[in-house]
């Protein structure tokens, strides 16, 4: 048999890892070092060379869109043959496991996944339901806390107050939350990888089923696998499953969000015979780029140590842009990027990662004036906006209408006269009848007495709406379309109306997006997973709604800049990186420079960051930054001084003056190609926008340099030298 095609393109160590025998095995190795390749080849090779059914096999992704591109090289490796095969993110597995076996998972048949922001509104209600207090007992940290303990697989009775009352308010409400979801029949994204493993613990036969079909589990990025995740893998496995993980202790950042990288470690200790291989040659980056990867996390104590060498060029040195602010910088890079373009070079070849979600906005104006496309990885995307979210809330209400969340967001959006009074009679009816409020107000409708005739017409007319909208969804036997059921909905649910009426801002973008909603409806198509699981059109739309509401919004396939948070770009290569804001305070990060033991996992973040680089990186921090609505003096990154000099080329715009206003830090000062003028103190300067002034003083230095003016018509100005574009006159 032919399986050169497998091989080839591997180097021998890859290779052993491809072709290993059986056995479970840890390729633990530095990034860029063909991880990934080498877990999709062994896929190929299972399938083509041990003669391994498709549907024996289970790899797990970090994200939708790595088990979405895993899926096309397979499908491209192995010619089609890929029928059955399972490939997707703990969290989609285990969903699709529960939708298949609801019963024995005991949740109702549509049972709905909530969504971070709709969990946190419900722990809110459950607070106060509890009658605590929210500012003793914040909803946010309670919320994190419950997930904290579902990751570790702990249920309310399995927890100890130990006498602290906080403790024991803690758990309360936890034990509540937990009986809300159960009466509404939703399930969070924690609860979906703890309710799968209950299932396989408490149901033997199931377990043994799995166990017998999934005989190859496969995972990458393995060090950010969580407790929950690691105990689930060892269960599956059971004596006869084989574990193939590939990870990288320094690319663990996910600890904040309990992540444990010990997994790394216990993995030879609880797979019995797991041997470790290691990769250390780098294909991704230029030798430059490594090098300053290297010397980066050199500066961690608590690494497993690996080395990673690369075959390629040095490449350009890295680029270091000292931005005066925030807008300076955008400005910068986007005119890098509009450079690239000119060159010929395409769009998607380059990609901005930042630390936090808030820096996208100014590169998206930047981006947007220069009419470069974009799309945003994370931030608020498209199914976690309002009126989007809203529309899917009458879906899920007509389809499970138990749905406690669904219900409290679609019941006065679009407003129909139901108080808060009334609604807060049905939420003490629903917990004290510990019924859903559907039901709940089921029963008060039932009793003449208990509402006010016209809270009464308003509550039944809003379940008569929703039962409309459930007699239109999809089914079996040629009903609507999904794409038409979501077009009924709008327009009974008057959502549409409501939004075109609405003057607050951006209106007209909410109506788009709710017709888009039709159009991604319509383009729906359950993925072959979820066609297998027996899911319906409907349930599977719902699921990807909330399961994939995290990753990318705009069209796919179109050439555009990425932009992206750090801990979204894990796993990804761009050729061109700008990794922007590396300052102080920011990356790092507030909070891992007041935390004990965060600083490791941000400097791990900054590495993660500098291994996304192909041939191009490009580095900026802003000397003062508004954020948050906050304006911020900082310091440039720590990271930065980390880096060996050598590397890098400190780009500064061509300022000339007539007294030196700055001295060139660093040896490798270069200057930006845009052409700014020489000026003297005194000199006449004419500005496009403000006409003929004199040059009255002059401060800061490279891309900071402000010259004060003194405009004929407009008055005295200070403007940044680099964009004022003064012409001499
Ligand atoms: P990360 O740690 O960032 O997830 P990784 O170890 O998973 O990285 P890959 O993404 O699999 O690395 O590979 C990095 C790049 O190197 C990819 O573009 C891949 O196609 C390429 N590559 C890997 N191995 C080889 C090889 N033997 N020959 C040529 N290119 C290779
Ligand atoms: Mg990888």
């Amino acid at each position: 048999m032919d399986v050169s095609h497998l091989l080839d393109a591997l180097n021998p160590a890859q290779r052993e890892a491809v072709s290993a025998p059986a056995g479970h095995l840890l390729v633990l190795a530095g990034a860029g070092s063909g991880k990934t390749r080498v877990l999709t080849h062994r896929i190929a090779w299972l399938i083509e060379v041990e003669r391994v059914p498709p549907w024996a096999i289970l790899a797990v992704t970090f994200t939708n869109k790595a088990a979405g591109e895993m899926r096309g090289r397979l499908d491209a490796l192995l010619a089609g043959r890929t029928q059955g095969l399972s490939v997707g993110t703990f969290h989609g597995i285990a969903h699709r496991l529960l939708r298949r076996h609801w019963q024995e998972a005991r949740l109702p048949q549509m049972f709905q996944i909530l969504d971070a922001d709709d969990q946190q509104r419900l722990v809110k209600r459950v607070i106060s339901g509890l009658g605590l207090d929210e500012a003793r007992h914040p909803p946010r940290q309670a919320t994190w806390q419950i997930n904290a303990w579902k990751d570790e697989g702990r249920r309310p009775d399995m927890l100890e107050d130990r006498g602290h009352p906080q403790t024991r308010a803690q758990i309360d409400i936890y034990r509540a939350y937990e009986e809300a979801c159960r009466r509404a029949g939703l399930v969070d994204f924690a609860e979906l990888l703890l309710r799968a493993h209950e299932l396989m613990l408490e149901q033997p036969a199931l377990l043994a089923h799995y166990r017998e079909r999934w005989r190859q589990l496969l995972i990458d990025e393995f060090q950010d696998t969580n407790t929950l995740q690691y105990a689930w893998i060892r269960v599956l496995a059971g004596n006869t499953g084989q574990v193939f993980a590939v990870g990288d202790d320094d690319q663990a950042i996910y600890g904040w969000r309990g992540a444990r990288v010990e997994n790394v470690q216990h993995f030879l200790r609880d797979f019995p015979g797991a041997r470790t291989l290691r990769l250390e040659q780098n294909y991704r980056s230029t030798a430059t780029i490594l090098k300053a990867a290297n010397a980066l996390i050199a500066h961690n104590g608590s690494r497993l140590g690996k080395q990673l060498w690369t075959a390629g060029a040095d490449g350009a040195r890295i680029a270091l842009y000292a931005a005066y602010n925030e807008l300076d910088e955008a400005r910068h890079v986007v005119q890098r990027i509009a450079e690239h373009l000119d060159g010929g070079g395409r769009a998607d070849d380059c990609a901005i990662l930042y630390r936090s979600n808030a820096q996208s906005r100014v590169f998206e104006e930047q981006l947007m004036q220069q009419r470069i496309g974009y799309r945003v990885y994370g931030g608020l995307r498209f199914f976690e906006r309002a009126e989007i979210r809203d529309a899917l809330a009458y879906l899920r209400l007509a389809a499970n209408p138990n749905d406690d969340a669904a219900f409290e967001r679609a019941v006065n959006t679009p407003p129909r006269g139901l108080g808060e009074r009334t609604l807060d009679t049905l939420r003490t009816h629903a917990r004290a009848a510990r019924v859903a409020m559907w039901q709940a107000a089921s029963l008060l409708l039932a009793d003449k007495s208990a509402l006010s005739a016209r809270a009464g017409n308003a509550l039944r007319g809003f379940m008569e709406l929703i039962q409309r909208i459930a007699a239109s969804a999809p089914d079996a036997s040629g009903g609507l379309t999904l794409a038409e059921h979501v077009a009924q909905m709008l327009a009974l649910s008057e959502l549409r109306a409501f939004y075109e009426k609405d003057s607050r801002g951006n209106a007209e973008s909410r109506v788009e997006n709710l017709d888009e909603l039709i159009s991604v409806a319509a383009r729906f198509e359950p993925g072959p997973e979820d066609v297998e699981a027996g899911l319906g059109v409907l349930a599977s739309f719902l699921g990807h709604a909330a399961l994939e509401a995290g990753e990318a919004q705009g069209e796919a396939g179109q050439d555009c800049v990425q932009l992206m948070t750090l801990h979204a770009a894990k796993g990804l290569e761009f050729s061109i990186v700008f990794l922007v804001g590396l300052e102080e305070g920011l990356f790092p990060s507030q909070k891992s420079l007041d935390e004990d033991g965060r600083l490791e996992e941000e400097r791990r973040l900054a590495y993660v960051g500098l291994t996304r680089a192909r041939q191009r990186l490009l580095l900026s921090y802003a000397e003062s930054r508004r954020l948050h609505g906050t304006e911020m003096l900082a310091r440039p990154s720590r990271f930065l001084a980390e880096l060996p000099a050598a590397l890098i080329d400190e780009v500064r715009p061509r300022v000339q003056v007539s007294r030196p206003l700055y001295a060139p830090a660093r040896a490798h000062a270069v200057e930006e190609e845009t052409d700014l003028p020489a000026l003297r103190l005194g000199q006449r300067v004419r500005h496009a926008q403000f006409g003929e002034g004199v040059v009255t003083a002059a401060e800061g230095g490279g891309a900071h340099t402000r010259v004060q003016i003194n405009f004929a018509q407009a008055g005295s100005k200070w403007l940044v030298l680099a964009y004022a574009r003064l012409e001499a006159c």
